[in-house]
């Protein structure tokens, strides 16, 4: 499906992110994994791409750095000569009520996780346009279209993810590029672990599927939407979130 292509995968060190470059690169896609630290997961999940035969290469890069991001990009298109997906996924949290939320609470998780997805999309468009062609797919959350207490940070940027993909989506339909988001629920990695016994069993009684959804379930739709059979779909958001918010 991928062979031939060159996906840009940020947050591609572990998680979802990692989940998404292992599935597009058994389908054939070279992974370009942007991190925010050069970590032994980055080093393991790159090191299962190459033995899967695929070009791989991890770039340090904090997307919340305009020009860092721009100078990365540059190095990607030459060291693959060419990018033909992107997952928008690098992302973070700092949960606490608006009432204690520190100005760094808020711009930290407002830069990387929206700033940072506008940043690397900006970074690509250009190359997209070019081959009239080219796939993006951000990593929003359910927690952007329902809200949650103790989140309104995330919220609002995973909020405002969704409106940057249906502008995105408008803005290049014509040049053959799809921009698409999925929202998870729940999903086991890093960023859940922190939850306590009594939080987990708390969540999964909201959950009509009763379970916490996996990484390569949502690498799985990722891997859809980058893929030829959505040719047609732009400007979706697509929860998979066991059913938290229907
Ligand atoms: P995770 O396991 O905590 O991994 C986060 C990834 O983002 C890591 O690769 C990390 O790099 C990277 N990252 C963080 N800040 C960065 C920065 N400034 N520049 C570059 N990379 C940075 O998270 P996850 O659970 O897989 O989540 C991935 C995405 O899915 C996020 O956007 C998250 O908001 C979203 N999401 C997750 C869930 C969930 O339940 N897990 C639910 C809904 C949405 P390092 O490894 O170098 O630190």
């Amino acid at each position: 499906m991928f062979a031939g292509k060159t996906a840009i995968i940020t947050g591609g060190s572990r998680g979802i992110g990692a989940a998404c470059a292992v599935k597009l690169a058994g389908q054939g896609a070279d992974i370009a994994i942007l991190a925010a630290h050069m970590s032994e997961k980055a080093r393991e999940t790159a090191e299962l791409i190459e033995k899967m035969g695929r070009k791989v290469q991890i770039y340090v890069c904090d997307v919340s750095d305009f020009t860092q991001v721009s100078e990365t990009v540059e190095t990607i298109i030459k060291d693959f000569s060419h990018i033909d997906i992107l997952v928008n996924n690098a992302g973070i949290t700092k949960d606490k009520l608006i009432i204690q939320m520190t100005e760094e609470d808020i711009d930290s998780v407002i830069d990387t996780n929206l700033k940072g997805c506008m940043y690397v999309t900006k970074a690509c468009i250009r190359s997209f346009m070019r081959q009239k062609s080219g796939r993006i797919v951000n990593i929003a959350s359910v927690v952007g279209l329902m809200g949650n207490a103790g989140q309104a940070n995330y919220a609002a940027s995973k909020a405002g993810v969704v409106g940057f993909t249906k502008s995105i989506a408008k803005e290049y339909a014509s040049k053959g590029i799809t921009c698409n988001a999925v929202a998870p629920g729940f999903i086991c990695t890093d960023m859940t672990g922190a939850l306590n016994e009594g939080q987990i069993e708390a969540i999964k009684g909201n959950i009509p599927c009763g379970r916490f959804g996996q990484a390569e379930e949502v690498a799985e739709l990722v891997s859809f939407l980058a893929g030829d059979n959505s040719t047609y779909i732009t400007g979706e958001v697509i929860k998979i979130d066991g059913g938290m918010y229907i």
